[in-house]
């Protein structure tokens, strides 16, 4: 059995945030990943310029080996039923397209710690003073001990579900899937990425380019009829956009957590075991999680450390420390500050300003409809109306944070 430091489940963002910490500090680190390296990872690949500075700071600059084509993005365009399309360009200029598949295999090897790929976490027995922890290789049972295990495995994570079975009841849940099409005329703009606000379209609707193709993607409903929800938005794009694709030649998809960040539901771990990124909830409006992944997976890093050089428990370090991350994502959905402040790295209020008044009522109504009166969006009340009220009624509590 292979004695380390630390045990880090998954070789993603998260995991690479975490590891380069504890990897500077000295730390033995072992990266399990249950698929070969380089690995895809279904994603848009829109960096904010947060999680850009992040990887700028800690792994040093992008190779263009590691971008899309497009290789850079100025912002997001929200679309409206009334046609109105709102560009907000970032603050701070463009930020790259990440190719997930090569972006996050060069941060891993960049963290400096040891992967062990094709390498499934399969389970834990937390012993206090250490945790074993059970993978398979190949197919082949494999044992690790490790003083703290950190779950970086995303939405579906094990590792939550070792220590918390009843979680993924607790929280909303939805599907996400995205088309690849040829481009025939496409006139959105490649340099945006296009979200809809509409509710006949889907909760979550959007389409940007990448290398040559169009990705047409939907949020929906377990139930949905993914194809026949895709195929109205892609009708939807020609009708009201004139946007001529051809027929879909890939497809994927994958479900998504989105939602604990709202409703205060965030997983932080259990005795040594620590969860992190979009596994711990982390995920921010309009499903950019890349940015709170980094943010998060290097506070947890750092919990480690200072929790061995403090001789202090490592879920107190951790909670402590990653209150100011709950805190960023958590006023991202919050009405009240997307009004009066800028939670957001595109700027919406002063695009919003930028439109002539009677467009300015019209997106304001669409959202008010979307928000408000869309059916399906139920969670999405239930979420604004908690991050409206946390900040009113006095607290990001811990309260509900497992
Ligand atoms: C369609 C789509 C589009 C998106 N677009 C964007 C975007 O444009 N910008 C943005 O910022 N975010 C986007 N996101 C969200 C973003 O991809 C995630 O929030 C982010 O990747 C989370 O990073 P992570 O490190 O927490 O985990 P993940 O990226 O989910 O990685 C988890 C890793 O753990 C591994 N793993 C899982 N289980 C095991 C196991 N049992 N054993 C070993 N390894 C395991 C997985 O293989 C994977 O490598 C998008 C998501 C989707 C689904």
């Amino acid at each position: 059995m292979r004695t380390v430091d630390v045990v880090i489940v998954g070789a993603s963002l998260s995991a690479a945030a975490a590891a380069k910490r504890l990897v500077d500090a000295g730390l033995e680190t072992v990266i399990l990943e249950r698929r070969e390296l380089p690995r895809h990872k279904i994603c848009s690949g829109i960096l904010s310029p947060r999680g850009h500075r992040f990887l700028l700071e800690n792994f040093g600059p992008l190779p263009r080996e590691i971008l899309h084509e497009p290789v850079s993005c100025r912002g997001v365009t929200f679309h409206f039923p009334s046609m109105v399309s709102l560009p907000m360009d970032f603050f701070g200029g463009t930020t790259p397209h990440l190719h997930r598949k090569y972006s996050d295999y060069w941060a891993i090897r960049r963290s400096g710690a040891e992967v062990h790929d094709q390498t499934s976490f399969a389970g834990l027995e937390d012993h206090g003073s250490h945790v074993i922890v059970h993978a398979r290789k190949h197919g082949e049972p494999i044992e690790y001990r490790a003083r703290q295990v950190i779950g970086a495995d995303g939405p579906s994570s094990l590792v939550t579900r070792a220590i918390h079975p009843d979680y993924p009841q607790s929280i909303p849940w939805f599907f996400v899937g995205q088309k690849f099409h040829d481009i025939i005329d496409c006139p959105l703009d490649e340099q945006y990425f296009h979200f809809w606000f509409h509710p006949g379209l889907g909760h979550y609707t959007w389409s940007h380019a990448r290398d040559g193709r169009q990705i047409v993607g939907v949020g929906f409903k377990r139930g949905d009829n993914f194809a026949q929800k895709q195929q109205n938005v892609v009708n939807y794009l020609a009708d009201k956009h004139a946007v001529k694709l051809g027929p879909p030649q890939d497809d994927e998809g994958c479900a998504e957590n989105f939602g604990p960040s709202l409703i205060n539901r965030y997983v932080f771990g259990k005795g040594n075991v620590l969860i992190t990124g979009q596994a711990a909830g982390f995920l921010n409006m309009i499903g950019e999680g890349m940015s709170c992944a980094l943010h998060s997976g290097a506070i947890c890093g750092e919990a480690v450390v200072e929790a061995r050089l403090r001789n202090r428990p490592v879920q107190e370090m951790y909670r402590r420390m990653i209150s100011s991350e709950v805190r960023r994502t958590t006023d991202q959905w919050n009405p009240l500050k997307i009004a009066f402040d800028r939670p957001h790295e595109a700027d919406f209020p002063a695009a919003l300003m930028a439109l002539e008044r009677r467009d300015r009522v019209k997106v304001l109504r669409d959202i008010w409809r979307f928000v408000v009166l869309y059916k399906e969006f139920k969670w999405g009340r239930q979420m604004a109306m908690a991050a409206l009220q946390r900040p009113l009624l006095g607290g990001y509590s811990m309260r509900h944070w497992l």
